[in-house]
């Protein structure tokens, strides 16, 4: 037996005290709760605490800067939303301003294909960053300077041992580093060597600069970080004019302090840095080179979400093996992908918000981010006829050549949305498991003898039905009552149970639908779990699950088992449906709902008036809660 990986799963919403208003509200079909709702129940969130706080203080003078730093070596995920709605929307609520900050320091990973996208993405999600979008690399000069006056007072030294001694000098987690020879050279020799590696004498590797902090230091960050390398490549903004480039520690905390950052947000594997980032500012402060009140850098979980994965390396692979349509393809986990899927910038922002932020690890378990969407989705989305699955309904006693349109409302709670018109006519499209032939308990839909209501238009009666040679119902027969058309004084006199949608065969629209549904089929994909069976809570949430390999499973199949396994076969089904009229009309881009079905969008990419292309957002009800017991 595989022992199970026990997990923290969080699920906000089911512990929250308005959590069983919400499950009624929870029939998307019919009713819902007005998004303003939602927004009022939020998470808990530490840093929101502090910088009122430190407004309080004056500890800025009010000032409120935050920063979003992505790399530009891949495209942004649900992960980063989290990140963005953090520090943009702190930065908004307190009347203060978020920079973009391209993290580019890394010359042979970074582009600009993916700048563009990192800054249509952040203002998809519905923030501005005004004019401060800055680059690390807008710094390097000064960065530059700053490191030779490191060695000035004695602070840094180039240090010439190959990256292999580098590694075995600095100690462990338990055993304390070891000073290497060159750590006392002289200022001068130092100086002279920096400009040196500056110029381009030198090949990769040759020498670093570290700073002169502590080899013995407890904190590994401390122990005389290398802070300058040589790399002889070419990097997207400033070209050929670097040959050593600076590293993470060292340039981040200087940009935020050139740039007056108050609070610098980042996750949590950074605490440990944080000695380091107060170390090097607080230096250049000391020696008058930056302005206080510095920046102060403060960490928080990272979002780990079930059913996806959010590892550049892995979104990569996905993309590069073929395993998905792209980096915007509905199912990928990216912001991208996202907005192709139909999910909106206001319902990560109210995810965000309920997910809340903390300091400690846990997972989000993908049905509060569905559920999310659900309930943005409900509030802001009109309502369309959709059938997915037609069979031909025949209404005997209708005129062959008439047509008449009967009047749907927009939006059952927001009457005005107004109405538009369907057209209705004799011979009708309907779901197929609107009809039964033997109808089970409790079926009120059509079956032979049974009234039903079409909805938004007659009464009906079913009379009869044809089925093909091989037992599929191929058509159903019916007569209306011409009395009991919906808005008329006729319409109540009598009462059905079953509504059924239709759509006019003459009127109806050809549309591909794509239905998606969630990427992977086990909540941690390439983890050896019993996913299936839900994680227990109250567990330590593991950092990574990758795979666990104890002493009681069978290594050599753990390692064969991986993310790319736990792949959902069925997360892309295209079909071709039937929509009402108007929907061909729509803009690329439109989100609906498909009544009974779920919430759809037109495809940003694909679709056409002359060929519409409707992707699934998301289904009206959770179809893996029920899986998943
Ligand atoms: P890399 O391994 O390339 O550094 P990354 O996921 O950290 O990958 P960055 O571009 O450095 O990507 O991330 C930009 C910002 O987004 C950082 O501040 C990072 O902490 C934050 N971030 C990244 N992943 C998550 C996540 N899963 N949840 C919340 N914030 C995240
Ligand atoms: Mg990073």
């Amino acid at each position: 037996m595989n022992k199970a990986t026990h997990v923290a799963l969080h699920r906000p919403d089911a512990s929250r005290p308005d959590g069983a208003a919400r499950a009624e509200a929870a029939d998307h079909a019919g009713s819902g709760a007005p998004a303003g709702d939602a927004a009022t129940t939020a998470g808990s969130n530490f840093i929101r605490q502090i910088i009122a706080e430190d407004n309080a203080n004056s500890t800025y003078g009010g000032r409120v800067v935050t920063r979003f730093p992505p790399e530009p070596n891949g495209y942004l995920h649900y992960g980063h939303a989290k990140s963005i709605v953090l520090n943009f929307g702190l930065a908004a609520e307190n009347g203060g301003t978020c920079h973009l900050r391209f993290d580019d320091t890394n010359p042979l990973k970074e582009d600009v294909e993916y700048e563009d996208s990192i800054a249509d993405s952040v203002r998809w999600l519905g923030y501005d960053w005004g004019t401060h979008r800055y680059h690390a690399s807008d710094y390097y000069d000064v960065l530059y300077a700053f490191a030779e006056w490191f060695v000035e007072q004695g602070l840094a030294y180039v240090d010439s041992q190959s990256a292999d001694e580098l590694r075995a000098t600095r100690g462990t987690l338990t055993q304390p580093g070891v000073a290497g020879p060159y750590r006392d050279r002289s200022v001068g020799e130092n100086l002279d060597l920096l400009r040196r590696m500056r110029a381009g004498e030198f090949p990769d590797g040759a020498h670093v600069l570290r700073l002169r902090i502590d080899m013995a230091s407890p904190n590994v960050n401390l122990r005389d970080p290398v802070i300058y390398r040589i790399r002889h490549a070419r990097h997207h903004r400033t070209g050929d004019r670097w040959c050593i480039y600076p590293l993470y520690d060292y340039t981040h905390c200087i940009s935020d302090a050139l740039e007056r950052v108050t609070h610098s947000i980042c996750t949590l594997e950074f605490q440990d840095h944080r000695p380091l980032y107060d170390w090097v500012i607080g230096k250049l402060a000391d020696g008058g080179r930056l302005q206080r009140p510095l920046p102060h850098q403060y960490e928080f979980a990272r979002l780990n979400l079930t059913y996806v994965v959010l590892s550049k390396r892995k979104l990569l692979q996905l993309v590069d093996e073929g395993h998905v349509d792209g980096w915007d393809d509905p199912r990928m986990p990216t912001l991208v992908g996202a907005r192709r899927r139909g999910f909106t910038p206001a319902g990560f922002r109210l995810f965000a918000e309920r997910i809340g932020v903390s300091k400690s690890d846990s997972w989000i378990d993908m049905s509060v981010l569905e559920e999310t969407m659900r309930d943005e989705l409900n509030a802001s989305t009109e309502r369309r006829m959709a059938v997915l699955d037609p069979i031909r309904l025949v209404i005997e006693n209708y005129p062959d050549d008439a047509t008449e349109e009967c009047f749907a409302p927009n939006h059952p709670q927001q009457p005005e949305l107004g109405r538009r018109a369907l057209p209705f006519s004799r011979e009708l499209w309907i779901e197929r498991d609107d009809f039964a032939e033997t109808p089970p308990k409790g079926y009120f839909r059509l079956s032979p003898g049974a009234e039903v209501r079409l909805r938004y238009a007659y009464i009906v009666r079913c009379t009869g039905f044809e089925k093909d040679a091989d037992g599929n119902v191929t058509l159903v027969r019916c007569t209306y009552d011409a009395a009991t058309r919906s808005g008329t004084a006729g319409a109540d006199a009598r009462k059905v149970k079953g509504n059924v949608q239709w759509l006019s065969i003459a009127h109806a629209r050809r549309a591909e639908v794509r239905l998606y549904d969630r990427l992977f089929r086990m909540p941690f994909p390439g983890a050896r779990t019993t996913g299936g069976e839900g994680a227990p809570d109250g567990e330590p949430a593991p950092r990574h699950v990758v795979a666990v390999a104890g002493e009681e499973t069978d290594a050599a199949e753990d390692r064969e088992h991986t993310f790319l396994d736990d792949l959902n076969p069925e997360s892309k089904r295209v079909i071709t449906a039937f929509v009402e009229p108007a929907l061909a009309a729509a803009l690329p881009e439109e989100r609906v709902q498909f009544e009974r079905h779920g919430y759809f969008v037109a495809d940003l990419v694909d679709h056409r008036a002359e060929r519409p292309v409707f992707n699934r957002t998301v289904t009206l009800r959770d179809p893996w809660a029920r899986r998943n017991g």
